[in-house]
């Protein structure tokens, strides 16, 4: 069901994003990558997916900016004549406990997270209205629903896309236009490397399933809200947490 869809994933280039750039692929989706190509994987990223995917593209960008994510936008629909699908997985972490928060930390983390959802969903929404079908999915974070000790910044900006996924999901159902966010918890990749392996036992045996996810675990989740079978739901916010926060 998900071949030939055109998919437009943020921060599809490590991670999270990347696995579910691959799973894309490999169901036979085109792909618009957005990440600013900070780091050296973007590349060997698009060449793994170039292997798998009849077309895909690398667009440049920064989603806190404005002009650079109309930009983006604007080239990606004359690239690929429309999109079907909008994944907002780009995200980054700045914690602290909240006196030590440098204002930087505050800007940048909800700049980037909820800011640059909004930007990207607002970039591509007419065009989801003109074609009269559209499906955004925004990845927020369980810590945006239950908080975080050290994670202030990060758990508003995570819990500002749960309403802006609500919100989305009220304004644009009728133009048959789906929003719904998945909740990760505590993932391995790039951003949860920086705990110590102390953080991570005490972590793990927090958890009810006793083990950290994969991106895989969170990917899986994505392609079923990205496909037919799950056309009745939206406004949903559906946590991948190894029950976290049950
Ligand atoms: P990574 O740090 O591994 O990857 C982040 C991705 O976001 C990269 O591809 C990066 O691209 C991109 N990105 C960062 N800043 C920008 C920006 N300003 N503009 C465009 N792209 C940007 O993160 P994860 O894979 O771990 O996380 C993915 C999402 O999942 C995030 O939203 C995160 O908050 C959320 N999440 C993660 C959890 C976890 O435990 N890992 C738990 C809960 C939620 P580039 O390399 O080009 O900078």
């Amino acid at each position: 069901m998900l071949e030939n869809k055109v998919v437009v994933i943020t921060g599809g280039t490590r991670g999270i994003g990347r696995q579910i750039a691959l799973g894309f692929a490999e169901r036979g989706a085109k792909l618009a990558i957005i990440a600013t190509g900070e780091s050296k994987q973007t590349f060997q990223t698009i060449e793994e997916l170039k292997q798998n995917c009849s077309e895909v593209g690398l667009y440049l960008c920064d989603v806190k900016s404005p002009e650079r994510v109309e930009e983006a936008a604007k080239r990606i629909l004359a690239d690929f004549g429309h999109v079907d699908i909008l994944v907002n997985n780009a995200g980054i972490t700045r914690d602290n406990l909240l006196p030590a928060l440098e204002i930087s930390d505050i800007d940048d983390v909800i700049d980037v997270n909820l800011k640059g959802t909004i930007l990207v969903t607002r970039a591509f929404i007419r065009s989801f209205v003109k074609n009269k079908c559209g499906n955004i999915i925004n990845i927020s974070s369980v810590v945006g629903l239950m908080g975080n000790r050290g994670q202030s910044n990060y758990a508003a900006s995570k819990a500002g896309i749960v309403g802006f996924t609500k919100s989305v999901a009220r304004e644009y159902g009728k133009k048959n236009i789906r929003c719904n966010a998945v909740a990760p918890g505590y993932i391995q990749t790039d951003m949860t490397e920086v705990l110590d392996e102390n953080t991570v036992e005490q972590i793990k045996q927090s958890l009810p399933l006793g083990t950290l996810g994969e991106p895989a675990d969170v990917a899986n989740l994505v392609f079923f809200l990205a496909d037919e079978c799950s056309r009745y739901i939206t406004g949903e916010v559906i946590k991948v947490d190894g029950g976290m926060y049950v």
